[in-house]
């Protein structure tokens, strides 16, 4: 399958920024909010921002609001209301409903461990064996539900990473699409909302670069519009990990918002004038917004920094 961008050039462009609140803004996510946010600004465009707190164990009380005050703080505004995906159950349901009437939803009772014990790795962890793809085992009861990637290839233009093709059913094989804690996945919530929201453009972390494959399937067998793809390189620490909550990144320091927008500016590749770095916040926003240039940015997927 290829994916054809549906979304013509003189479609207004409509951008977002999607943070999971589990803890406050880190640099690793600022990056992805500059990164968006300045290519809807550049082309005129709106910028909206979603809280993706689908996967609820992960998710800390309070962080999305932090998330959202951290944002005001360093002079982004969003356009439209904040939607947040714990409030979309409904949605995410009848996209389900859709991808069961078109047979390519199966019910699975594996385990992680049986998984584990039998499955090849991908390049994404296990790849499924396929061991509930013609129904379950006598005596077992469904956790999961999966979609099926039988002889699918998804290719797609990246507009930094360049061409990426992908054979679902070898390099990822079939996956989750309703979890067995009875969570919808992110895979499928995430092309639900970016299509409810009329997303024309993501920008975002290089880290979801083998994901969007899959989010494009699933866009397909949904028949919902493709929207362009721009993949970030990833910040990760000296050990190559990515900044995050769990590998201790510190939080934006929102005392300092210049510096700190700056600092992504200059992570993304842009040329920032050294005077740029003692200016005030609205100065530093509109050099950004007139110089942003996407093309600075190298097909890489991650860049080490100082955590
Ligand atoms: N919520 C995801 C994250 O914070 C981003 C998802 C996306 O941009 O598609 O990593």
């Amino acid at each position: 399958m290829n994916a054809a961008s549906d979304h013509s050039r003189h479609e207004p462009y409509r951008g977002r920024f999607a943070p999971s609140p589990t803890g406050p803004l880190h640099f690793g996510s600022l990056v992805a909010a500059v990164g968006s946010y300045l290519e809807a600004r550049q082309r005129g465009g709106q910028w909206l921002v979603r809280i993706e707190d689908i996967d609820t164990p992960r998710v800390i009380p309070g962080a999305a609001d932090d998330i959202l005050r951290t944002l005001e703080l360093l002079g982004m505004q969003w356009d439209e209301t904040v939607i947040v995906q714990s409030q979309r159950g409904d949605a995410y349901r009848l996209a389900l409903e859709r991808l069961r009437e078109r047979g390519v939803l199966y019910p699975c009772a594996c385990t992680r461990r049986e998984i584990a014990d039998s499955a090849l790795h991908g390049i994404e962890g296990f790849v499924y064996p396929g061991v509930c793809r013609d129904g379950l085992p006598a005596g077992r009861a469904p956790r999961a539900t999966r979609v099926r990637t039988t002889g699918i290839q998804v290719s797609f233009k990246d507009a930094i990473q360049g061409t990426i093709t992908q054979n679902l059913e070898h390099d990822i094989g079939d996956f989750v699409v309703w979890r067995a804690d009875g969570l919808i996945a992110y895979q499928l919530a995430v092309i639900v909302d970016d299509a409810g929201q009329g997303i024309t453009d993501i920008v975002r972390g290089a880290d979801l670069l083998d994901s969007t494959p899959r989010q494009i399937y699933l866009q397909q067998l949904l028949g919902l519009p493709a929207p362009r793809y721009a993949h970030l390189p990833v910040a990760v620490n000296e050990r190559g990990e990515k900044l995050s909550k769990q590998t201790l990144a510190r939080a934006i320091d929102t005392q300092h918002p210049a510096f700190e927008i700056v600092r992504a500016l200059r992570f993304l590749e842009q040329t920032v004038a050294e005077e740029l770095a003692s200016a005030g916040l609205r100065e530093v926003w509109r050099w950004a917004v007139a110089h942003w240039d996407r093309s600075r940015i190298s097909a890489r997927r991650t860049i080490r920094v100082a955590a």
